[in-house]
């Protein structure tokens, strides 16, 4: 469908550049009410369309439209929501300064070949307040690593995520593994809701210096800016001592906390080689295993993570 519309308007007289302009706003739905997305991907289904969908914060990157392209060759449908969720920010200022750039994020949607732009006001979410009455439970894979830094934060991660997907109720649902503790509880939240949804996990989109994009990146010192890599090399170095096989796990664990440690500036939290299914502590060499960190740098959080084997 999408290329049809896109062969039609080659077919026609080009338009003249304001014309241009509003044509191609034409090309994406901008939503902010439920019943209005639900009438349009009712409509959609009913024709047999496959939804793609990917949930962002907005302050979009390369990261989020990578999710969209994803989408754009999955599915015939695909949506974007901007939602800044603030039931899973466990720190009021980190949710005051996250950064809102509505204007510039419907520009790089649009040039994605996003087809909807989801994007409800609070109340439209949460009418009957924000509380959460009934949070699941995922036990031990919420409460480590972010869970035991920003306790909270995946109660209201899913709490939202659960409510978007029935919403949307997409037949995929696109995700990046930059947020890797995210997709593994995501994954188990869609089996506990029984849903059809498929989860992609998405490869995560770097600088060229290796810095994997954030939202928070824009709000780093050009100092910090000028360390933050330093990140994605400590991960590659964890990855290539696994590989070499000389080191225990837990003495390259230690090294390469130690590493990160010494960066001017750069506060550890954790550098941890888990399970990567499960998050437990690594055991044995043979099992699947993921690096993960997170560091702060002049108050801005960032996380990475690297698959081992
Ligand atoms: P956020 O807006 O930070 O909530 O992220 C929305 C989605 O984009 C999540 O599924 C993230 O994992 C994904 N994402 C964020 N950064 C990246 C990246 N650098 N590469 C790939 N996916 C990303």
């Amino acid at each position: 469908m999408k290329r049809t519309a896109k062969i039609i308007t080659k077919t026609r007289k080009p338009p003249k550049k304001e014309e241009a302009k509003l044509l191609k706003h034409a090309e994406m739905k901008i939503i902010t009410q439920i019943k209005d997305i639900q009438q349009n991907l009712y409509e959609a289904r009913k024709s047999g369309k496959k939804i793609g969908f990917a949930p962002t914060m907005g302050a979009l990157h390369d990261g989020h439209i990578s999710l969209i392209q994803k989408s754009n060759k999955t599915a015939d449908i695909t949506i974007c929501s901007i939602f800044v969720n603030p039931t899973q920010f466990n720190d009021p200022s980190d949710l005051k300064k996250y950064p809102i750039k509505v204007k510039e994020d419907i520009n790089l949607l649009q040039k994605a070949g996003c087809d909807i732009l989801f994007m409800p006001a609070v109340i439209e979410m949460y009418p009957q307040g924000t509380k959460n009455h009934n949070p699941r439970d995922f036990g031990f894979l919420c409460q480590t690593l972010e869970g035991e830094f920003r306790p909270g934060h995946f109660e209201g991660m899913v709490q939202v995520v659960e409510r978007l997907l029935d919403i949307v109720q997409p037949d995929y649902l696109f995700m990046g593994q930059k947020d890797y503790q995210q997709q593994l509880i995501v994954g188990r939240l869609i089996k506990q809701m029984k849903s059809k949804t498929r989860l992609v996990v998405c490869p995560i989109k770097r600088e060229k210096d290796g810095l994997a994009m954030s939202s928070r990146n824009m709000r780093l010192s050009q100092k910090n800016r000028g360390v933050a890599p330093e990140i994605y090399k400590v991960l590659r170095l964890a990855q290539k001592l696994f590989r070499q096989g000389k080191l225990r796990i837990g003495d390259i664990a230690e090294r390469c906390s130690g590493q990160l440690k010494a960066v001017k500036g750069m506060e550890l939290e954790y550098f941890e080689i888990r399970n990567s299914l499960t998050l437990q502590p690594a055991r044995r060499r043979n099992e699947k295993l993921v690096a993960l960190t997170a560091v702060r740098l002049g108050g801005i959080r960032l996380i990475d993570n690297i698959l081992l084997n």
